[in-house]
């Protein structure tokens, strides 16, 4: 059973193309506007999903037309739907981005929604309705409801992975319940107290973090890889060198690909090699879920670059 339940956010984000971003009381004219499916959670499970996982996914949609429509898209993209929950008194999720022809954004979020993901919502987190060897969760719905998760998740014996997006401090009673812990270079420096912007400062912030309860940090060094440091020691993972378009999740990449291999059995350092190259594939692509790789690209990656 390689199944995967992902606790998180939905986000409809509409993009605004314009010439020049806003001014106070200004109102313009755009070139274009697309509407896309976000959200670290949505990100993430399908991350997971395409990787080769079997997904569910907890979220709160709102009773809306957005809410509709991600609904259909994410049974459509394969997560079972006992979890895509629908709150009556909320909005779906939605963000505002305005992007302008230097490639500087406006941004307006709405959380809506996901802000009503409740603890109560977390019962389900049990081998009878939602089963799973990996609970995978970040920051984007109420702290409690994560706290909630990770609990349950425990409970009933799975692995927790906490992808502390956005970035947060978290007190001890939180980080001891978390397996796993993936910062990026922003997250671990607010977690850890100590600016990181390259290996020797990761390493530093990775120590902290070991030190305040979690077992292992996978910390995401954007275009230097990743850093691995838990029982098995410290191991340092170069990026794939890659013709990089976009950015944009690829950090989501790198968790629903690390929670998919690990519900597989694979050890932790096979499994991070294997986020390392989702992660990777998905900055050669635009955009957010529809740069997320499948299995098969992944695995032909790692063999092209002789790695497997
Ligand atoms: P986030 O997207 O959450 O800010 P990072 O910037 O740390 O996270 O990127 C996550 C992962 O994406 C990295 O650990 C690496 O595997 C991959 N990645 C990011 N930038 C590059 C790059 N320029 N080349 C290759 N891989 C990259």
């Amino acid at each position: 059973m390689n199944q995967v339940v992902v606790v998180g956010s939905c986000n409809v984000d509409y993009v605004f193309r314009v010439d020049n971003l806003l001014q106070e009381g200004e109102t313009i004219i755009a070139k274009q506007c697309h509407k896309y499916f976000g959200g670290k959670g949505a990100n993430q499970a399908v991350a997971a999903r395409k990787a080769g996982a079997t997904v569910s996914f907890i979220c709160k949609l709102g009773r809306d037309s957005d809410g509709d429509s991600y609904y259909e898209y994410l049974v459509a993209s394969d997560i079972s739907p006992e979890g895509l929950l629908k709150d009556i008194n909320a909005r779906t999720g939605t963000a505002l981005v305005i992007v302008d022809n230097q490639g500087r954004n406006q941004i307006v979020v709405l959380p809506g929604a996901n802000l009503h993901l409740s603890p109560e919502d977390m019962i389900p987190i049990a081998p009878d309705i939602f089963p799973g060897k990996i609970l995978l969760v970040q920051l984007e719905i109420p702290l409690e409801t994560v706290i909630a998760a990770l609990k349950k998740a425990r409970a009933v014996g799975m692995l927790t992975i906490l992808n502390p997006a956005p970035g947060a401090s978290l007190t001890p009673e939180v980080l001891e319940l978390v397996d796993i812990i993936t910062p990026n270079k922003r997250e671990a420096s607010i977690l850890s107290g100590y600016e990181v912007h390259d290996l020797e400062s990761a390493k530093r912030a990775t120590d902290k973090i070991i030190k305040s309860g979690v077992k292992t940090v996978v910390l995401t060094l954007g275009a230097l890889g990743a850093l691995l440091k838990g029982d098995g020691g410290e191991k340092y993972f170069p990026a794939f060198r890659v013709k990089v378009v976009d950015t944009t999740a690829a950090g989501d990449a790198f968790n629903g690909a690390l929670a998919c291999t690990l519900a597989e059995g694979e050890e932790m350092s096979g499994a991070v090699l294997f986020a390392n190259a989702a992660a990777a594939l998905a900055t050669t692509r635009e955009g957010a879920q529809p740069s997320l790789p499948t299995r098969s690209e992944i695995d032909n990656f790692l063999q092209e670059r002789g790695v497997r």
